[in-house]
This record gives structure tokens, C-alpha cells and sequence, in this order.
């Protein structure tokens, strides 16, 4: 049976890789951080979601251990059936400190997370309302759901109050929305969402994975960025990306919301809880942000002057309120051209092209740091021009 079942596998994979959209990795030989090995060579990093810069955090690592020296390796279990850890529940506590919120749930990943959030909480009689380029895990949740399904335009306020119009005759309506869009950087516009959810009496939830820790002067997210701290029904997000990098992720929210995910969220019920380690190292990563807002100013000072910088030496940038810039370049093979340049200098970024954004909108996406120092930032952008003048796209 597998010579059939592998002849077509290898017809796929031909093809994939026809379509140029094959997907190789590198292999990082260091530790992740502004500065990483690749094949035995010193490299930049601007491809990374490391925000904060807080992957290699020497405090963090400290926290690690002594977690797992306090608390063990792992858990071996589910928590309603062996329970939990005392670190569990205060890195619960620690996030909703964070976010303003009432209650917090753990999961192995936000893709859990979101994966586990519609299902126990909606029926066929609701309605989602969610937006076009959300997360995979999102779009991965609410096929779960049976709940009717509404597709909004990006950020479009004017499609989302159609659909829910649309939607008006459904028992409870949700919005849901990424804080920031990875692609175009962009930050959701949570004041007009929550203005039209007040008006069709609708609820929202968003997605932070990408602007917690980044967007609003103290890094709290959108609901920060728009004065709406606590009042949003439903947050997720994670611990992979700028809270620190290992794994882990949590809804957030209003508390009844967050006691029926205990008692029927599946990817909570039937998967492994967050080991002692990374649930330690949570723990201090959360004091850390409450003792200082220093790597989120650095953060926002190093994307400003990258952007300005760019933009000064006539690149084209989409406007962004994240740590995400989005270097347009609109032609599929110059994206790919470019980004293997910028490689050969040693600066990682990625190209990213049709099918993951629009036909011709392929672009450079950049992604800032608080790990990076100026001259690096200096040496990205100086490596950005020589190849930009090089293949064309600027004088
Ligand atoms: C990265 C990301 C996720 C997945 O997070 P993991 O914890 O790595 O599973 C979910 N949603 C959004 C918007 C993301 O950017």
C-alpha cells in the first residue's frame, strides 16, 4: 500500500517545490538572540519574534533551573485529573495582573489556546465574526465551533458592521480579532471594534500574540494602545514570542468565561500542563515587566528610527505600530532575490510572497528588537541599501 501512497507524497513535494514554495530550514547553532551562529558563522537576526529580546535572558535561565529544582522536570499529567502546581496558578494570577483581567488558563501553545477558546463557549444558535487574516489557530478554533461563521475584510469597520448586521439574529455575537497582523504590521482598530460590539451587543476577543509585551507605552497590548484594559470579554496570547520565547500560552478574560474553558476546553482537559521550568521562568518574566518598562522603550525607539531610517533612504515601508516592518518590494522573485542577498551579507530577514500575502504585495517583512543595538540596526539598514541599490529598488 505505501509505494502507491509514496509515489503521490513524492509527486506533491516535486510540486511544491516547483511552486517555489518549498520550505527549507536553517539550523541556528547558538543560542536565539540579536547576534546567532549559522554554519559556523556570526549572523544578525531580524526574522526572529524575540521582541524583547528576552530568549536568552540570563534571569530567565536562572528562573528555569531553580523551577526545576524546586518543582521537577515535568508533570505528567492533566490538571483535572492530578491538579496543578502552585507555580501554575501564579503564573496564572501574574497575567491577569498584566492584562487588567479577571481569571487566566493556561495551555501548552496559544495554538491551544485559541484551538479550545470557541467550541465550550458557543453553539449553532451564535455567531463569529472574525477577521480575514487572522491567525491559523483562529480560523483552526472556529472550524471546531458550531457556531455561524461571518468573514470581515482586514481591519475593514465598515465590512465588520455589515456582518453584523448580518448577524443580528443570533443569540450571542463574537468579534474576534489579532492585535497586530503579521504581515502588514498593522495594530487592529480595538476602539471602533469595541464601539460597533457596544452597539450590536456584540463581545470581542483578541489575540495578542504578537503585540503583547510590544504595543501600548507599557507594552500591555492594544487594550493598553486604546484605553480598554479589562474590559475586553476574551484575550489570548503567548509565551513563545516576546514574554521570553520557550513555550506556553493562556486565554485571559472574564472570569465565568475562564471557568468553562476548565471544565470543557479539550486542549486543556486532554493535554499536558506547562512544565515547573518554563511556568518558573513565566513567573519572574511577568515580575520583570512590572519592575521596569525599559525593553519596551528601547524596543519602540529602535522600530521608530529603523522605520525612519528606511524610509529616509527611499525604501517603501507600510506604516506600523508594532515591532513588524514591512518592506515593500511587490514582485514575488525580487522578494526571494533580496532576501538571499541580504542573507550573503549576514542579516536574516524573510521574504514573504503570494500565497501568504496578496499577489503583488511581496515584501521583506523586518522584525525589531529590544536585543538590538544601534550598530546593528545600522547594519541591516546599510545592507538593506547596498542590495537595494543593487538589484534596483532605490537610487
Ligand atoms: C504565534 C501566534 C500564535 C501561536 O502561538 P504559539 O504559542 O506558538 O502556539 C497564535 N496566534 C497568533 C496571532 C500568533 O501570532
Amino acid at each position: 500500500m505505501y509505494n502507491k501512497f509514496q509515489d503521490y507524497l513524492k509527486q506533491e513535494l516535486a510540486q511544491i517545490e516547483a511552486d517555489g514554495l518549498y520550505k527549507n530550514e536553517r539550523i541556528i547553532e547558538s543560542a536565539q538572540g540579536a547576534e546567532i551562529i549559522v554554519k559556523g558563522k556570526k549572523c544578525l537576526n531580524f526574522c526572529a519574534n524575540n521582541y524583547l529580546g528576552l530568549a536568552d535572558n540570563p534571569q530567565l535561565i536562572e528562573a528555569a533551573k531553580k523551577g526545576m529544582d524546586a518543582r521537577g522536570f515535568g508533570m505528567s499529567s492533566v490538571r483535572f485529573i492530578c491538579g496543578c502546581q502552585d507555580l501554575h496558578k501564579e503564573l496564572e494570577a501574574k497575567i491577569s495582573e498584566f492584562f487588567g483581567t479577571e481569571d487566566t488558563i493556561l495551555y501548552a501553545a496559544c495554538f491551544d489556546a485559541n484551538g479550545g477558546v470557541f467550541e465550550p463557549l458557543l453553539g449553532a444558535e451564535d455567531a463569529i465574526i472574525s477577521d480575514a487574516l487572522n491567525h491559523a489557530s483562529i480560523i483552526d478554533g472556529v472550524r471546531l465551533c458550531k457556531a455561524q461563521r461571518f468573514r470581515y475584510a482586514n481591519a475593514d469597520m465598515a465590512d465588520l458592521e455589515a456582518q453584523l448586521q448580518a448577524a443580528k439574529d443570533c443569540r450571542f455575537k463574537l468579534i474576534v480579532t489579532d492585535g497586530v497582523f503579521s504581515m502588514d504590521g498593522n495594530v487592529c482598530p480595538l476602539d471602533k471594534i469595541y464601539e460597533l460590539a457596544q452597539k450590536y451587543d456584540a463581545m470581542v476577543m483578541v489575540d495578542e500574540s504578537h503585540s503583547a509585551g510590544v504595543v501600548g507605552v507599557t507594552g500591555r497590548g492594544v487594550t493598553e494602545r486604546f484605553n480598554l484594559k479589562g474590559q475586553i470579554e476574551i484575550i489570548t496570547g503567548t509565551l513563545g514570542k516576546a514574554f521570553g520565547g520557550a513555550m506556553g500560552g493562556f486565554t485571559t478574560g472574564k472570569k465565568e468565561i475562564i471557568d468553562m474553558l476548565r471544565q470543557r476546553s479539550r486542549p486543556y482537559l486532554f493535554s499536558n500542563s506547562m512544565a515547573p521550568g518554563l511556568v518558573a521562568a513565566g513567573i519572574r518574566m511577568f515580575e520583570m515587566m512590572s519592575e521596569t518598562n525599559e525593553l519596551q522603550d528601547k524596543l519602540h525607539a529602535n522600530t521608530e528610527y529603523f522605520i525612519r531610517e528606511m524610509v529616509a533612504k527611499g525604501f517603501d515601508c507600510k506604516p506600523s505600530e508594532s515591532a513588524i516592518c514591512a518592506v515593500m518590494l511587490y514582485d514575488a522573485p525580487l522578494s526571494q532575490k533580496f532576501a538571499a542577498r541580504m542573507q550573503d551579507e549576514g542579516i536574516f530577514v524573510t521574504g514573504f510572497y503570494y500565497p501568504v500575502v496578496p499577489k503583488g504585495q511581496a515584501r521583506i517583512r523586518v522584525q525589531i528588537s529590544a536585543a538590538h543595538e544601534k550598530e546593528h540596526l545600522d547594519k541591516c539598514i546599510n545592507a538593506f541599501v547596498k542590495i537595494g541599490q543593487e538589484l534596483g529598488v532605490i537610487k
